[in-house]
């Protein structure tokens, strides 16, 4: 059975990881968190983790009291989410922290030699090459979790090499504002943005899929974990979100993954490669679902699939840039301080300040990402 250090565990991701491994009878070795402390005490209750770790020190206090009848170490700080994921002796490290604090946590289990199962996005979108390099320094697997590139993963099994692949097509669910105009998106609230149609999912990616940021960061995810140059990627709206992407070959050959929208099956397939277990997730009746479609985006009231298409492209610190504007951006937005409009609008400006520089180390990325912050707060004045 593998053992796993979970990193973000009383999120969405983190919880379903949980349900998995419940299921199937795996050790988790470490857990890490913000500052849930009713939330980790339960998990550290029922899973019994050698370590245990949250960011905000005076939860991390609290939860070592609540917990000192347990044979648990309680860390905290990042240094003790940083622990979880390097030293604690999980052989996968599943990344679910949201944003790019994931980043270091990323880059410490990948050189501590540890399968990275990756849910936390942002982490590639910010940091890939440094990522990525050192993965291939340590001969490490980086196995996704977002379900278009478990998809896609799925898809390039069994592919003789990637040199016969034409082109990847990312399938999108649209978000709830799918269709809406910029006049009618001009005064949508919070609560309408976080009625999503297919995936429940924690707050701030719900948000970056009704703006369709997430599937920008999905596309710069994509080229860093299949080496491929971001206009061999495609996006097309799939509402039903069955069809979880797919691949086109040199011959025009097209292979899907399908299945129901459900984050157990590519966080169960990232723990379990390269076998496939028996799963929770409902059984795929076609006859039942009757009807896929698939639609254009709309890249004028939507901006941000390009926003992210065209940082990509620049490289360097451009995507890094334009994930740390989104982050604020979106925080801001759920904060009731600016608009549904004007997240792209602030990503945009801000990012026209980044620096340019091809080669960038880890402290050029966090650099980047207080000035992002800082020039998101000036421009919409809060
Ligand atoms: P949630 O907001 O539900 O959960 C985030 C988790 O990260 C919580 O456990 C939170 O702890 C923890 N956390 C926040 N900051 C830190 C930090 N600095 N150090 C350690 N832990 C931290 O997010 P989701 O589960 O929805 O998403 C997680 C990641 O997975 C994101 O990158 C998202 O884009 C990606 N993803 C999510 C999908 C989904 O279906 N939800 C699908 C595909 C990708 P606390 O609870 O204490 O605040
Ligand atoms: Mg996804």
């Amino acid at each position: 059975m593998k053992t796993i250090n979970l990193l973000g565990s009383t999120g969405s991701i983190g919880v379903q990881t949980l349900d998995v491994a419940r299921a199937h009878g795996y050790k988790i070795e470490a857990l890490a968190a913000f500052s849930d402390v009713d939330g980790i005490e339960k998990q550290i209750r029922e899973f019994k983790p050698r370590y245990a770790a949250l960011v905000d020190e005076n939860a991390a206090k609290d939860l070592k009291t609540r917990v000192a009848d347990m044979d648990v170490t309680v860390l905290s700080g990042m240094e003790g989410v940083c622990f979880c994921g390097a030293e604690a002796k999980g052989e996968i490290t599943l990344n679910s922290v949201v944003g790019m604090a994931g980043l270091k946590p990323t880059l410490d289990a990948v050189n501590a030699g540890k399968t990275i199962a990756l849910a936390n996005k942002e982490t590639l979108v910010a940091g890939g090459h440094l990522v990525t390099e050192a993965a291939k320094r340590n001969n490490v697997s980086i196995l996704p979790v977002d379900s278009e590139h478990s998809a896609i993963f799925q898809c390039l099994l069994g592919a003789p090499s990637n040199k016969a692949l034409k082109r990847i097509i990312l399938t999108a669910s649209g978000g709830p504002f799918f269709g809406k105009t910029k006049e009618e998106l001009q005064n949508v609230t919070l609560q309408d943005a976080l009625k999503h149609p297919s995936w429940s999912m924690g707050q701030k990616i719900t948000i970056d899929s009704a703006t369709m940021f997430n599937k920008g960061l999905e596309l710069i995810e994509a080229v860093w974990l299949f080496d491929v140059s971001p206009d061999m990627i495609d996006i097309v709206v799939h509402r039903e979100s069955i069809v979880h992407s797919l691949i086109e070959y040199d011959d025009n050959s097209v292979i899907a993954q399908l299945g129901h929208p459900d984050m157990r099956l590519p966080i169960q397939f990232a723990i379990t490669y390269p076998e496939r277990f028996s799963s929770p997730e409902k059984q795929l009746d076609l006859w039942e679902i009757g009807n896929l479609t698939f639609y254009k985006p709309d890249y004028e009231n939507f901006p941000c699939m390009n926003i992210c298409r065209d940082a990509i492209t620049k490289g360097g610190l451009y995507p890094a840039a334009v994930n740390c504007a989104n982050e604020e951006a979106n925080l801001l937005f759920r904060q009731g301080k600016i608009s549904f409009l004007q997240i792209p609008e602030l990503i945009s400006l801000a990012s026209e300040y980044t620096l340019k520089k091809q080669d960038f180390t880890l402290q050029d990325v966090f650099d980047t990402d207080s000035l992002m912050r800082e020039k998101v707060r000036e421009l919409a004045k809060v």
